[in-house]
Formats: structure tokens, sequence, C-alpha cells
């Protein structure tokens, strides 16, 4: 999922104190999963706003919390914000950068202020109250041949083809020995399964032409393509 970290307070204050009227505009999807962006964070930042403006002294703040499905979602974004956008003079968004500037996009006349800083694509450890970067997203993912460990994500330099000479018992020189080197989870990975030919397998660089941005899928030409 995307992980999002909510803004400083002060931050988001700062952004919002021109306005009278605004919107707190929730996101159910993966910034209300982690806790960050749901209705009830959305509520929660409504009354922190609705305080802070007043301790400032910038006069009262009239602002409605709601939260919809998703915001990266066009038609779901102005199904649900058609009929009430017009009554705001801006919007509060508790979404990752996606939800943001989708509803930026539907809504041109209207400032979006982002509430949330969007940090990576990965994994929750809820147990450990933990988050892991896993996917950059390259476009040509090589999993099946890493053991399901991303070098390019979990690796601090990338590295394709096996690890630098800055490990040391497993741990990556980069950061000082905090974390696992990837390619020694890689190594253990493939051996434990028998298939360290993978290990040896010499890669060529990215081709970063499919990770170059921005990026786009879907639509008519690429239906046409499927159907050749
Ligand atoms: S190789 Fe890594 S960055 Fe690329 S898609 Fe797979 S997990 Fe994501
Ligand atoms: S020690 Fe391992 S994870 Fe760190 S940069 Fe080198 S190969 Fe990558």
């Amino acid at each position: 999922m995307i992980i999002v970290k909510r803004k400083p307070l002060e931050e988001i204050l700062e952004m919002t104190k021109d306005f009278k009227k605004l919107l707190i505009l929730g996101c159910d999807g993966c910034a209300s999963i982690i806790q960050v962006g749901g209705e009830r964070q959305a509520r929660i930042l409504k009354l922190l706003l609705e305080m802070g403006q007043k301790i400032k002294g910038n006069g009262k703040l009239k602002a409605q919390a709601i939260s919809i499905l998703r915001q990266c979602d066009r038609q779901i974004a102005t199904s649900s914000l058609d009929p009430i956008i017009a009554e705001y003079d801006a919007v509060v968004s508790l979404s990752c950068g996606v939800g943001v500037q989708t509803i930026a996009d539907l809504y041109k006349g209207k400032l979006i202020i982002p509430a949330i800083n969007t940090h990576f694509l990965g994994m929750h450890d809820t147990k450990a109250e933990k988050f892991y970067e896993m996917c950059l997203a390259c476009g040509d993912c090589l999993l099946f041949e890493t053991g399901g460990v991303c070098p390019l994500t979990r690796c601090a330099k990338s590295l394709l083809n096996g690890p630098c000479g800055g490990q040391a018992s497993g741990k990556c020189e980069v950061g000082g020995w905090q974390n696992d080197c990837a390619w020694v989870l890689i190594y253990n990975r493939l051996k434990a399964r028998n298939q360290l030919d993978l290990f040896g397998k010499f890669r060529m660089p990215r081709d970063y032409r499919v990770s170059g941005h921005p990026r786009e899928l879907g639509g008519e030409k690429e239906n046409e393509e499927g159907k050749t």
C-alpha cells in the first residue's frame, strides 16, 4: 500500500489560515487502512484546525469532515464531491499525493491543500507498528529471480548483481549496519530453495524507459495491442 504520514499540524494551520469554510476530506483507501486519512482522522483534524485557528486569532473556521471511498478514483471522487464542493473555500485532503492531484484536476478552480506527506510503497507490520519500503514500481519486476526480495528497493545502492563490499554480518553499511543487506537476504532465500544458480545470473543495467515518468497504463491503445 501507499505509506503516508500526516504533516505537522503547524504546517496545515499555516496553509489553511486564510480560509473560513473548509472541507476536510478523508480517504478510505490506503491512508485510512494505516489510520492516517480515514473519517475519524478527518474529524480529529477538523477539531484541531478549528481550535488552532481560534487560538491563533485567525477568526472562526467553519469546517466539515467527511471521507470518501478513494480520492484517487475520478468517478468515485466526482460522485461524492460534485453535490457539496461548491460550499467550501478550499479542501484539506487526507490522502496520498495521487488523491490530492486527482481532486485538484477534477476541481481546477478549488484549492486542494495536502495534509499528508506521501512516503513510499510499503509493507505494514501491525504488531511492530512499522512500515517498510518494498517496491519502487519499476515496471519490470524481477522478484522471481531474487527470492521475493527486491534489490532495487531494499538494497541501499539498488545493486542488481550481488552485494557490494559493505555488508558485515548480513547488515548494510548504508545507515550504519542497522538494516539487513538485501543481497544476503536474497542469497539465503535462494539457497533455501535450491535456486542458487539465480544468484550468479548476470543482470544487464535496467531499462529505465519503462519506469520513466509520467507513466500511463490502459486505454484504447493498449486494448488494441492486447487483441493482436
Ligand atoms: S523489481 Fe522491485 S521495484 Fe520492480 S516491481 Fe518488482 S518489487 Fe517493485
Ligand atoms: S551492503 Fe548490501 S544492501 Fe547495503 S548497499 Fe551493499 S549490497 Fe546493498
